[in-house]
């Protein structure tokens, strides 16, 4: 590895702490380490990127400078970007996020655009259910599309919901929305609901360590775990959103790479027809979108 290269700006200036953390993310393989290192000395100074690419000179402020050491130290210990600066973005909504939540991923806005073309002219949903919310990001992106609806977001970890709360309120969406912690549908008793949505967990149990060390080490394990064959979620689920679909409605569920077959296999088996599947912009068939049998 070679040595690392004096910095132009002088000590304790924007110019050099963005060099030095530069080439400490690039050493440790991090993709993008001068985005990176601007992110975290913006987010610790209280400002935005922009601000420093003005001046290099500019000094860091030394509690500022303590706040992103703390940062670069977490991050090179692969803690999620979105993790340490306390937020990422979904659908173009800002979610806060914590250790007890999934970080958002664009993958998953897929389900957004497939429950949009699946109420096309049949008026919008009016009750919207997302099972395992997490941040709140699938059920608040929903009803931010379609605005006479209410919503339920449910997630077995008790912290998740509370975040997702938060992020409902701070979206401006607390009147509409209702979280609770619980086991998939359990705490929903027969309530109907028009629009379903979930991303469980799907990830095979063996997998989970050969995933970036970013989501191995460091996204809840609850939220990736689908058991040895990574389909023990939809194998609970899939009942439930057949016993919790109002007639005429319509739940999109999540796929990890090459789950379509063996899940539509599960959802046939629990009363579910498949109407279509979308692919995410990777080609990946990624948003199962489901009904009740014809006629119901
Ligand atoms: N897409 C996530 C990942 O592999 C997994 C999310 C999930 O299990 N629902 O990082």
């Amino acid at each position: 590895m070679s040595a690392a290269v004096a910095c132009a700006d002088p000590e304790g200036t924007v110019g050099a702490f963005l060099c030095r953390a530069g080439q400490r993310l690039r050493a440790a393989a991090i993709e993008m380490p001068r985005l990176e290192a601007r992110l975290m000395l913006a987010h610790a100074m209280g400002c935005r990127t922009e601000d420093l690419l003005r001046d290099p000179r500019t000094p860091v402020p030394p509690a500022a400078a303590l706040r992103f050491a703390g940062l670069l130290e977490r991050r090179l210990g692969r803690e999620p970007m979105a993790r340490l600066l306390g937020a990422a973005e979904f659908w173009s909504l800002p979610f806060a996020v914590s250790p007890a939540t999934l970080v958002p991923r664009p993958d998953t806005e897929t389900l957004i655009e497939a429950a949009l073309a699946a109420f096309p002219e049949r008026g919008a949903p009016r009750r919207v259910l997302d099972l395992g919310t997490g941040t709140g990001c699938l059920l608040l992106a929903a009803l931010s599309e379609f605005p006479e609806a209410k919503g339920v977001g449910v997630d077995a970890v008790p912290e998740a919901a509370l975040l997702a709360r938060r992020n409902a309120a701070a979206l401006g969406m607390g009147g509409r929305t209702v979280f609770l912690a619980g086991s998939w549908g359990a705490a929903l008793g027969d309530c109907p609901f028009d629009l379903i949505l979930s991303n469980p967990p799907y990830v095979e149990a063996g997998a989970i360590p050969g995933l970036a060390p970013e989501v191995a080490l460091h996204e809840p394990r609850s939220a990736l775990d689908g058991g040895a064959d990574g389909l023990g979620a939809y194998r609970a689920l899939l009942p439930e959103i057949r016993r919790l679909l109002a007639p005429g409605g319509r739940a999109v569920v999540e796929l990890g790479q090459g789950q379509r077959g063996p899940v539509e296999a599960i959802a046939a088996g629990s009363g579910l027809r498949t109407l279509c599947c979308r692919a995410d912009l990777g080609g990946v068939d990624r948003a199962l979108v489901l009904a009740a049998p014809a006629g119901i």
